[in-house]
C-alpha cells in the first residue's frame, strides 16, 4: 500500500504489539517477550531488511522494547488519529530521530527518507523505523489503517494495507469466519421474528423452534453465493457495512 519500508515497519509494529499476552481469536496467548530469548526469537523472525539483529537483545533492551510495545499499543488504540493532542503519542517516539535521504528500494520515487535512530540499541532501531512509518501515515491521513481486530474475543492489532481498506480481521484464527457466521445467524433471527409477526397462525412460525431448518432458512441457503467471485463480492459488501458501522460508532463516541 505504502512503500516497502513503511509496510514492513507497520506489519512488524503490529506483530510487536501482538507479542503481549491476551486474547487472539478467542484464545488466550502468553506474553512472548517474557525473556531475552523471547525477544531474540521475535527479532529473528523479522524481515532481514529491517536490520533488527537478534544479537542486540539484552535484559535492559528487553525492558525498553516492552515499553515501546505499550506505547505502540496506545497508538493503535487511538487510531485514527484526528486530533492534534493525539500526535504526542507519535511525537514522543520521534524524539531525537533524524532523517537522511537514500535511494528507494522500489516504488514511484527514486529516493526516500530513512530514519536515523537515536542510538544503535535495538529498542532505538525499532523506535526509529516504526515512528517514521507512523509519521508517514499521519501526514497522509491514513492512520485509520491501524486497527484492532473486529472479531469477538480478539485484541489483535492489525494493519490494513489493502487498497479498498477492507481488512477488518486478524490472521490468528478464524475471526472473519466467526463474524460472518454470527451476522448470518442474526439475519436469520431477524427473519424469523419478522415472519412470526406477519404470518402468525401458520404452524411453522407459531411452533416452538426446533432443530429442523425453516423454509426461510432453506431459501436463504439456496440464495447464498456459491461461486468464488460471488462469495468475494458478498464478503466485500459485509466488510464495507461493518466498517461503516464502526465509523459511526466511533463518531458517536466523540
Ligand atoms: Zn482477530
Amino acid at each position: 500500500m505504502f512503500n516497502a519500508e513503511v509496510n514492513r515497519a507497520l506489519i512488524s509494529a503490529a506483530d510487536l504489539i501482538n507479542t503481549a499476552g491476551g486474547l487472539k481469536s478467542a484464545k488466550t496467548t502468553p506474553d512472548v517477550l517474557d525473556s531475552v530469548e523471547g525477544l531474540k526469537a521475535f527479532l529473528a523472525q523479522r524481515e532481514p531488511e529491517l536490520e533488527w539483529p537478534s544479537s542486540k537483545a539484552t535484559r535492559k533492551q528487553l525492558e525498553k522494547v516492552r515499553e515501546l510495545r505499550e506505547a505502540l499499543h496506545r497508538v493503535w488504540q487511538s487510531a485514527p488519529i484526528t486530533k492534534p493532542e493525539e500526535l504526542a503519542l507519535i511525537n514522543d517516539l520521534l524524539e531525537g530521530v533524524g532523517t537522511r535521504l537514500v535511494p528507494a528500494e522500489e516504488g514511484e520515487t527514486a529516493f526516500r527518507e530513512r530514519p536515523i535512530p537515536v542510538s544503535d540499541q535495538i529498542s532505538d532501531l525499532i523506535t526509529a523505523t516504526v515512528a517514521a512509518a507512523l509519521a508517514h501515515l499521519v501526514t497522509r491521513d491514513e492512520t485509520s489503517r491501524l486497527r484492532i481486530c473486529r472479531g469477538d474475543d480478539c485484541e489483535a492489532a492489525i494493519v490494513d494495507l489493502t487498497r479498498n481498506r477492507s481488512k477488518l480481521f486478524c490472521d490468528y484464527g478464524n475471526c472473519a469466519n466467526r463474524a460472518h457466521v454470527r451476522a448470518y445467524r442474526a439475519r436469520q433471527a431477524a427473519k424469523r421474528n419478522g415472519r412470526t409477526n406477519d404470518a402468525a397462525g401458520s404452524p411453522e412460525s407459531s411452533a416452538p423452534r426446533l432443530t429442523k431448518p425453516s423454509a426461510a432458512e432453506k431459501a436463504d441457503q439456496l440464495n447464498r453465493p456459491t461461486s468464488a467471485s460471488a462469495i468475494a463480492a458478498k464478503e466485500f459488501r459485509d466488510r464495507m457495512r461493518a466498517e461503516l458501522m464502526d465509523k459511526r460508532q466511533k463518531k458517536a463516541k466523540k
